[in-house]
């Protein structure tokens, strides 16, 4: 499979030109950049043999079979439109879009298509995170009472442009964080958060947009969810923990891009430490993606997983500005 890469983004940089590759049979022939400079040294580097400035001579292009998306969040909608109409596969980054309308008509495009369109939610492809919805799965912990997620961290200094002082772009902690921890929660539960209570801060890092939020989610069955993202601590340490009537689970450093952290299952019984697979997060978004792709079952995110997640995300910045309690509007999903 033929890929080209719909902007020169850091995050292709640094996990997915790799994740790409590592796929057998998968290459990357081309990128798409709004600077020809820019393109052209990005190709350089990353050894991409073409750079462009058109989206349509990525698109028409008969040698791309999928395109991955990995622009600022505004530029999603019309880059993922054009890619359906040109017939192309979308791997869209997270948010799926600015808001879950334009979200829903990605996804209905795609439907009324050949294409598949997914998200690029990694942490549901963690090792980690599977095992944890393993144990909830096999009902190791019961009945599920309640989750506890810290996501609050630094962003890095080479990560802190768009995203702490441009809305038109996306930026701020919800688009950037919420999203990813909302798809975790609908991931490990297999449904839905429905009412959400937030508060959010800016002023420490973001200029226009919130830098911190915590919010409380409740979902059908009864559960509770409280969630604390952040750009601004230091030492905070990732994490997140699910309690059951028969046990819970304590998992430390997990919210991350890497292969990495330690759960703890805590039962009657005493502790006991969870092994899990080591696998790159990002090489398992493409391959569940190339076999979607071939016919073969859904990629690990789907359009509707990106939509409900940006869902969710949309009435925690709602809750956190109005400071009422928030019913989540999935548009009809
Ligand atoms: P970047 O800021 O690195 O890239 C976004 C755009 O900014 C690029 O398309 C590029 O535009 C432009 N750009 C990049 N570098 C420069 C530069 N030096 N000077 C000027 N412009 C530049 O964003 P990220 O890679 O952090 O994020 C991109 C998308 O990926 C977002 O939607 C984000 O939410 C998502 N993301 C997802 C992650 C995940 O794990 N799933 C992790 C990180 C981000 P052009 O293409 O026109 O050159």
């Amino acid at each position: 499979m033929n890929w080209g890469l719909i902007g020169a983004s850091t995050i292709a940089s640094e996990h997915m030109i790799g994740a790409i590759r590592s796929n057998s049979g998968h290459d990357v022939v081309s990128v798409l950049s709004s600077s020809p400079t820019r393109g052209k040294e990005y190709a350089a580097k990353h050894g991409i043999a073409a750079s462009t400035t058109s989206l349509s001579d990525i698109l028409n292009g008969s040698d791309v079979d999928a395109v991955y998306i990995s622009t600022t969040n505004e530029k999603h909608l019309p880059q993922a439109m054009a890619a359906i109409a040109a017939g192309k596969h979308v791997l869209c980054e997270k948010p799926l879009a600015m808001t879950v309308a334009d979200a829903a008509t990605m996804v209905r495009a795609a439907q009324g298509s050949d294409v598949v369109l997914a998200t690029n939610h990694h942490l549901r492809n963690a090792g980690s995170h599977l095992a944890i919805r393993n144990l909830i799965t096999t009902g190791r912990l019961g009945e599920v009472l309640s989750i506890r997620i810290f996501h609050a961290v630094m962003l890095p200094e080479h990560l802190r442009g768009w995203r702490i002082d441009n809305p038109l772009a996306g930026g701020g902690v919800i688009p950037d964080i919420v999203v990813h921890d909302a798809d975790t929660v609908r991931f490990y539960l297999g449904e839905d958060p429905a009412d959400i209570v937030a508060q959010e801060l800016s002023g420490a890092m973001g200029v226009d947009v919130e830098d911190s939020v915590m919010s409380v989610w409740t979902t059908p069955s009864g559960i509770t969810v409280q969630t604390h993202e952040s750009f601004t601590h230091p030492f905070a340490g990732s994490g997140i923990e699910v309690h059951g009537s028969k046990g819970s689970v304590i998992a430390r450093n997990v919210m991350t891009q890497q292969p990495v952290g330690d759960i703890l299952l805590r039962t009657a019984s005493g502790e006991e430490s969870i092994e899990y697979s080591p696998h790159n997060l990002y090489e398992r978004s493409v391959s569940k993606f190339a076999t979607a792709v071939a016919g073969d079952g859904q990629p690990a995110a789907t359009g509707v997983d990106g939509l409900k997640s940006l869902a969710v995300a949309e009435a925690v910045k709602k809750a956190a500005v109005t400071g009422q309690r928030t019913t989540v509007d999935y548009g009809g999903y």
